[in-house]
This record gives C-alpha cells, sequence and structure tokens, in this order.
C-alpha cells in the first residue's frame, strides 16, 4: 500500500495492517528469503515541515536455511521500525548541513510513501548473516556429512571426547590457580 503524505493529519496517521506475502514477494526482487505469513504492522505516522517520520512495529515469519545443517526452518520476525524522510534534499543540507547519509536520512520523492518497500526493507535487515534452526543446532560432520542432530556418526567420536578431555583439563587448571 502507498500513503499520500499530504493525507497525513496534523495529529498523525495509525495504520494496522497485514500485507500478503504476494504482495511483497512481487516487489521483492532477488532475495534469499520466503515469507511465510502476511506481515503485521502497527505504524504511525507523523510530520513536520520537512520530514515524515514512520514509526511503529511489524511482525512476521521466513522460511530460511539453517547455515549448519542445511535445513529450512521458520523464522519469526519481530522488529521495530523508525524511519525518517526528508521532504525535499534542500531540507537535509541546507536546514540541517548534514549531508543525506551523514543524517541517515531517506529522500522522498513525490508526496508518496510506499509502505511495502518499508516492510519488505526491513525485513531484509531482520535476516541474520548466518541463520541457525536453533541455538544448539550442531550442524553436519565436516567429514561424512551426517546430521549431528540426529547423533553422533563413527568419526565424530574420537575427536569429541578429545575436546572434552581438553575442556576438563582447562577447567582443573583454572580452579588450581
Ligand atoms: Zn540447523
Ligand atoms: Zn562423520
Amino acid at each position: 500500500m502507498k500513503v499520500d503524505i499530504r493525507d497525513i493529519p496534523a495529529e498523525g496517521l495509525q495504520l494496522d495492517i497485514a500485507v500478503e506475502e504476494s504482495e511483497l514477494h512481487a516487489i521483492a526482487g532477488e532475495v534469499v528469503f520466503l515469507i511465510l505469513s502476511p506481515v503485521a504492522a502497527n505504524l504511525t505516522l507523523l510530520k513536520s515541515d520537512g520530514e515524515v517520520f514512520v514509526r511503529g512495529d511489524m511482525a512476521s515469519a521466513l522460511k530460511l536455511q539453517c547455515a549448519r545443517c542445511l535445513k529450512e526452518f521458520e523464522y519469526k520476525i519481530s522488529s521495530h521500525i523508525d524511519i525518517v524522510y526528508a521532504r525535499g534534499a534542500e531540507y537535509a543540507i541546507k536546514e540541517k548541513k548534514l549531508t543525506q547519509a551523514e543524517a541517515g536520512i531517506n529522500h522522498l520523492e513525490g508526496h508518496e510513501i510506499d509502505i511495502n518497500s518499508v516492510l519488505l526493507e526491513q525485513l531484509s535487515l531482520d535476516v541474520p548473516m548466518q541463520p541457525v534452526c536453533r541455538p544448539d543446532c550442531r550442524g553436519l560432520c565436516h567429514r561424512c556429512g551426517a546430521d549431528l542432530n540426529q547423533g553422533q556418526c563413527g568419526c565424530s567420536a574420537p575427536e569429541q571426547a578429545n575436546q572434552r578431555f581438553a575442556r576438563l583439563k582447562t577447567f582443573s587448571s583454572t580452579r588450581s590457580n
């Protein structure tokens, strides 16, 4: 959906929306995630003479691939949105004596804010660089490729035992100091 900033009243505009996955996929282009549920957002739009503020919360779920065991899993997103748009490039530079990049301000072209783009951008920011299906995912054996969440494979067993022994030794030497 798009909001014409001329329609934002002085007291602000409240949006309580649920955007279908398909609408966001349509504008997403090449992204590495699949959106699994409608993106629910609760936003407040406020405007001053020179700026428009978009603030609120959003929630959805994505399908990601675990960086350790390579399984696909559902990743819940719950995120805060806080964006400032400058109405005209001159404002940010002349009034605040800052470049757009320094100010962290988005330049608003025309009168419309595309809320779907705002939501999609926030989703992209929320995707972790190394997603894991669960914090204690044990991943795949680097020798035989077995999923170590299903149990130990033969080849990693001695290595594991050694590691445990090493940790125990560190522990006892720390204690004695
Ligand atoms: Zn995993
Ligand atoms: Zn193995």
